[in-house]
């Protein structure tokens, strides 16, 4: 595991799935992570779990909306100083329902979460980062943000659109120092569907694509990428996306 040196991390949804198997991942390849989701429930899980008071913090917020993501920035920087890495990961699914099923609160929702809530934090964190002349930034993206037939369809273009995101911040950016790439995990295993009334509809829509579905992956598969794209060892890998899908987008 590459050595992330006691970077300042803010890790967005990681009370669950592949957040929390980040910031356990973070913490143990010498990151001081700060844990943020919506339950404090789930945080207080996470920071039992990996039990490491010194490299982890945690800090309850709605990373959706614009305020309570200043407050997370000014409080990650009087814990540990100013964030040096933020890992957008914090999103929610859309019952996999197609369009026509797709109504405008279902619609905003999954704006606000997937596409507006890391557009504001990237836009929140950038000047203090340029000032430095460093800052590094991993979205979690989706294999739905390269293929039409494998989520519902608020959840596909917003996927796309948080893809487009990552590209336009490094192409912006990167020759003043900031690093800007996602995670395309393919299918894990994870809150994100629990308690979800998933649209039969969209479910027939997408068997196409959800037939060559390889086994589940867990968080733990994916977390080295992220810390892999956060480590030195990923300096020069800029506005790109890596795909952990076991092969999946390959059919
Ligand atoms: P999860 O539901 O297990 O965890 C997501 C966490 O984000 C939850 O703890 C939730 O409370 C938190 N959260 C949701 N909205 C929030 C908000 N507005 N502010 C703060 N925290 C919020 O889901 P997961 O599968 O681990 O999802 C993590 C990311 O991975 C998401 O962006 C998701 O789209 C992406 N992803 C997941 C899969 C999969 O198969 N599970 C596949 C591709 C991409």
């Amino acid at each position: 595991m590459p050595d992330l040196d006691g970077r300042v991390t803010i890790i967005t949804g990681a009370g669950s799935g592949i957040g929390r198997a980040m910031t356990e991942a973070f913490v143990a390849a010498g990151a001081r992570v700060f844990a943020v989701d919506l339950s404090a429930e789930r945080l207080a899980e996470t920071a039992d779990a990996i039990a490491a008071p010194d490299a982890l913090k945690t800090h309850v917020a709605n990373v959706a909306v614009e305020g309570p993501i200043v407050g997370m920035l000014e409080a990650c920087a009087a814990a540990f100083g100013p964030v040096e890495v933020i890992c957008n990961n914090a999103g929610i699914l859309d019952r996999m329902a197609p369009v026509t099923e797709t109504d405008d609160a279902l619609w905003q929702k999954v704006l606000d979460v997937n596409l507006t809530g890391p557009f504001l934090v990237t836009r929140a964190a950038l000047p203090a980062m340029l000032e430095r002349g460093s800052g590094i930034f991993v979205n979690t993206c989706s294999i739905a943000s390269f293929l039409g037939g494998r989520a519902g369809f608020a959840y596909t273009a917003t996927k796309h659109g948080i893809l487009g995101l990552t590209r336009a911040v490094a192409a912006e950016y990167g020759d003043r120092g900031i690093r800007c790439n996602g995670i395309a995990p393919g299918s894990v295993k994870t809150n994100i569907s629990l308690d979800m009334n998933i649209s039969d509809a969209g479910m027939a829509l997408r068997q196409k694509g959800l037939a060559t579905r390889p086994p589940q992956a867990t968080g733990a598969d994916m977390a080295p990428v992220a810390v892999f794209l956060a480590s030195e060892a990923a300096h020069y890998i800029n506005g790109t996306c890596i795909v952990a899908d076991a092969g999946w987008t390959a059919y």
